[in-house]
């Protein structure tokens, strides 16, 4: 009996396959009846990216696969909370070293409420993001004064932008050397170019056709399944096919501040604590608003999360 220590990277649904990272060498593996998993109400119990201690007789196959027989603390994990009511969640992945959120400007119009609610996920879980302006190629003179205000809200609030281009190449062998030696996870809305720079990554990857073969399983399992892919170049990314973007958390409304890095770093000069950062007097972060140095539509979608999250609890 041998033991050994690997990274799940994909779950079949009748097994798991397993690497031990950095080498890639997937062996199927099936996960021990006993093992209790800390998961809460997350409907599976092992997600991609998730390490684990196996044990094997001979070289796992598929009909004699390693034993699942501990799983590991994760560093973090991302949920995708389900449509229903049921309150179970899906761990889409764990372990995640960094996050790209992969966003246009135009061809689909940027929404960032809906960037600024991913960038708060990503600081719950703790992943350090960095946000990919994909399709350059395609900004003009129309779009000029847009790209620079993008730039200055999330650079100021302390999160790297990088321009690229899937089509020209502009600032892919950026993103590649960015995904070297860690495990990474793609998300953004569907258009805006996630599966064309994964490709331009690394041209061996497909994820397009992951994505069609994922829909087909999911007619038959209502399951999707996250896998991890190796770069040639290095690392190892997390394709996340028809999400929308990862679910976010619940938070209580004094807890939303908190996630907007550059709005908890000025809370400390806040005359109140806690501080809503809405009404109070001497308000920290509203005359950082007032001064520019907070982006005001920042704080917009600080002041809708808030909102919104206390309609749901009242
Ligand atoms: P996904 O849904 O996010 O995976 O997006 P796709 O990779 O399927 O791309 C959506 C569309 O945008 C396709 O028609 C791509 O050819 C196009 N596209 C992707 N990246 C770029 C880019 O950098 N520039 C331009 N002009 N088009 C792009
Ligand atoms: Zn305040």
């Amino acid at each position: 009996m041998r033991k050994g220590q690997a990274t799940v990277v994909k779950h079949t649904g009748s097994h798991y396959l397993l690497t031990e990272l950095p080498s890639w060498a997937p062996f199927p593996a099936v996960l021990k009846g006993k093992i209790r998993l800390n998961a809460g109400t997350s409907t599976n119990p092992l997600a991609v990216g998730d390490r684990v201690v196996y044990e094997t007789d001979g070289e796992p196959t598929a009909e004699n696969p390693a034993v699942i027989s501990e799983v590991e603390e994760r560093k973090n994990y991302i949920i995708r909370k389900s449509t229903n009511l049921s309150r179970q969640s899906h761990v889409i992945a764990a372990n995640i070293d960094m996050a790209f959120i992969v966003v246009t400007i135009d061809f689909p119009e940027i929404k960032l409420p809906f960037i600024d609610r991913l960038l708060v996920t990503c600081e719950v879980y703790g992943v350090p993001v960095t946000i990919v302006l994909n399709k350059s190629d395609l900004y003009g003179d129309a779009q000029a004064d847009r790209v620079s205000a993008f730039h200055r809200i999330y650079e100021s609030a302390g999160y790297p932008v990088m321009d690229v281009s899937a089509v020209t190449g502009l600032g892919v062998d950026g993103l590649r050397t960015a995904c070297n030696g860690k495990v990474s996870l793609f998300s953004g809305v569907s258009g805006v170019g996630k599966s064309s720079l994964v490709k331009a990554i690394d041209p061996s990857l497909n994820p397009k056709t992951a994505e069609i073969s994922e829909a087909h399983l999911q007619g038959r399992h209502t399951t999707t399944f996250y896998e991890m892919f190796p770069l040639q170049s290095g690392g190892h990314i997390i394709d996340t096919p028809g999400i929308r973007g990862f679910g976010l958390v619940d938070l209580k409304p004094e807890e939303i501040a908190l996630y907007f890095p550059e709005m908890l770093k000025a809370s400390e000069n806040c005359r109140f604590t806690p501080c809503t950062h809405t009404h109070e007097p001497g308000c920290a972060v509203k005359s950082a608003v007032e001064s520019g140095e907070i982006a005001y539509e920042r704080y917009a979608s600080y002041l809708g999360m808030l909102d919104e999250e206390g309609k749901y609890r009242k």
